[in-house]
């Protein structure tokens, strides 16, 4: 007779790997490792929500000194670790082969008191992007980047994809956002530069080597983000232009009559304004 159910991979596995199961349940706890049905229970990734995760395990570390005790004792074993946030990206790079581990990290979401002076706060790497917009809106600061996944991304995810948003064009891509971080490298060596200045002239910037890396050169903790000021107001304008060269030159016109205050500028080709217009779709 075969078995009803699929065997859960955890119970097949060899000792090296059950034993650094138990290695890394000791370091965050029981509630911390995630494995068997409760794993198959999360999806690979946004794209592909009907996919379980396929990884042996997921972990979900409290803080720096246990993603570097975690990484250290996969790096021992030899086993790979997929960064794992709020698995939004649309290229797939959270996902994970059955004898890989994932770690998350949505146990790291804490946000501290905003410096309302220096216009910056220090956060976890798995604080969603929406709770740091909030947090900087509830001191009277604005935390530029937005995208459609807010409430899930988190700023992990945004700084490994080097994330743009919906307002790049006055306030940059996430590598202008980040002051410093904190990275735990794959053999658990820990990497600190969690410096809030704006001018920081010193030696080589070594933070940039994690922002739009995909989590290839090490995991990322912890981040130093810059705020600005809420801007006063906003207007907006539909603008019907009979090319894409003229489009252009409407951004360029509108840039230099704002003086580089223009926040976003989406162009909507004429088959997408006629489907989102018509009848039944939507209201302008
Ligand atoms: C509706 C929607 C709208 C979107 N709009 C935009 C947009 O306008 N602009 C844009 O740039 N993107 C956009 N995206 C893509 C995606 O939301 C962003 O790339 C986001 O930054 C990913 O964050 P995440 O936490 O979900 O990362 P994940 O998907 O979890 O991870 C993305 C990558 O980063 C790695 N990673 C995650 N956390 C860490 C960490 N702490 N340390 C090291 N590596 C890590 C992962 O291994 C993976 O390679 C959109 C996605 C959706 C679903």
């Amino acid at each position: 007779m075969p078995p009803e159910t699929e065997p859960d991979p955890a119970e097949m596995m060899p000792m090296t790997d059950a034993r650094l199961l138990d290695r890394l349940a000791a370091i965050v706890g029981s509630s911390g490792l995630v494995t068997g049905d409760e794993l198959r229970g999360r999806s690979a990734n946004w794209t592909r929500p009907t996919e379980p995760c396929a990884a042996l395990a997921l972990v979900r570390p409290r803080d720096t000194a246990e993603t570097s005790a975690i990484l250290a004792a996969c790096h021992a074993a030899g086993v790979s670790v997929v960064p794992r946030g709020g698995a939004t990206g649309l290229v797939d790079g959270t996902l994970c082969a059955p004898d890989e581990i994932t770690l998350s990290t949505e146990r790291m979401s804490g946000i501290e008191p905003v410096d309302p002076l220096g216009m910056t706060v220090v956060v976890g790497t798995g604080a969603t992007i929406e709770s740091v917009q909030d947090a900087a809106a509830s001191s009277g600061l604005f935390f530029p980047l937005d995208l459609g996944a807010r409430g899930s991304a988190t700023i992990g995810g945004a700084i490994s994809t080097n994330a743009g948003g919906l307002r790049v064009l006055r306030y940059g891509m996430m590598r202008e956002m980040v002051l410093g971080l904190e990275a735990v490298l794959a053999d658990g060596t820990v990497v600190s530069s969690m410096r809030p200045l704006i001018k920081n002239n010193t030696g080589l910037d070594l933070k940039q080597l994690f922002v739009g890396t995909e989590g290839t050169l090490g995991v990322v903790t912890r981040a130093v983000l810059r705020l600005r000021p809420e801007p006063a107001g906003y207007a907006t304008a539909l603008i019907a232009c009979p090319s894409v060269d003229d489009g252009a030159r409407v951004l360029r016109a509108a840039q230099s009559a704002f003086q580089g205050r223009v926040s976003s500028f989406e162009g909507l080709w004429p088959d997408f304004y006629r489907l989102m217009t018509a009848p039944g779709r939507a209201t302008l």
